[in-house]
């Protein structure tokens, strides 16, 4: 999930990191479980209940359903859907879409959140690169997400990269920090300038959620109250991985 409501930036004890690795294990193993089930035909229903199902089996707790009264394990949002799409029994995935899935739980309190994108079967060239720019966002943030960078730093490598190759980056839904909230501060914006914002610390850990636009960066919020679209209905991709920013550099702690 993305976010722009926090509650307090928190540096996490090694202790309290290990517990984060269970929960960021768990959550990648979510991700792993999903992939192969993508294929038309799929309802996102069903994809919702494969990923209930690894969550009860490592003894986790899902960390999206109740949220706010979001009622499903993932998000799946397709095509224009950015984030936030309600899992639906009437929802089926058809060749050519793009489909984001955005999953978490919970292990003894803590959180893991990440998300992953793909297009089923065949897409156009420009389908594919925005889905594989994306990608490369997300590590050319976390690459940024050092001690003693600043939060800027991260959103200046999501941003220039894909600008570079004319996709806009989605301003109103940013990364968050991740603990014993699934949102915590800071805010983690997906734009911004080199050395501004700030200061990354040893022990923060951070989701960082490129989210990338082929048309404008706008959006909106369908009369569902939680599936955010693309304002001018382009195609959208989002990728978003639990990263600890620990004294030697960043690791990914929902590791697949
Ligand atoms: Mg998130
Ligand atoms: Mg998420």
């Amino acid at each position: 999930m993305a976010s722009a409501i926090n509650s307090g930036v928190t540096i996490k004890s090694d202790a309290e990191i290990a517990v984060m690795r269970e929960a960021g294990r768990v959550t990648g193993k979510m991700i792993t479980a999903l992939l192969p089930a993508v294929k038309p035909g799929v309802t996102t229903k069903q994809l919702d209940e494969i990923a209930y199902d690894v969550v009860k089996q490592n003894g986790a707790k899902p960390a999206f359903l109740g949220y706010r009264g979001f009622p499903a394990t993932i998000c799946a949002s397709i095509n224009e859907e950015i984030v936030h799409g309600i899992p639906s029994e009437k929802r089926a995935v058809k060749e050519g879409d793009v489909l984001k899935l955005d999953v978490g739980c919970v292990v003894e309190g803590f959180y893991g959140d990440s998300a992953v994108s793909v297009w089923v079967g065949e897409a156009p060239a420009r389908v594919k690169e925005l889905v594989n720019t994306t990608r490369e966002c997300l590590e050319a943030g976390i690459k940024a997400a050092r001690p003693g960078n600043r939060l800027g730093d991260i959103g200046f490598a999501v941003q220039s990269l894909a600008e570079s190759r004319g996709f806009s980056v989605v301003r109103e839904y940013v990364g968050h920090g991740v603990g014993r909230s699934l949102h915590e501060e800071p805010s983690v914006s997906n734009s911004g300038m080199p050395g501004q914002g700030m200061v990354l610390q040893p022990g923060m850990v951070i989701a960082i959620e490129p989210m990338l636009n082929i048309g404008g960066w706008q959006t909106r919020v369908l009369k569902d109250n939680w599936t955010v679209v693309t304002a001018d209905g382009s195609l959208s991709a989002h990728f978003e991985h639990t990263i600890y920013i620990s004294p030697s550099g960043p690791q990914v702690l929902t590791v697949r």
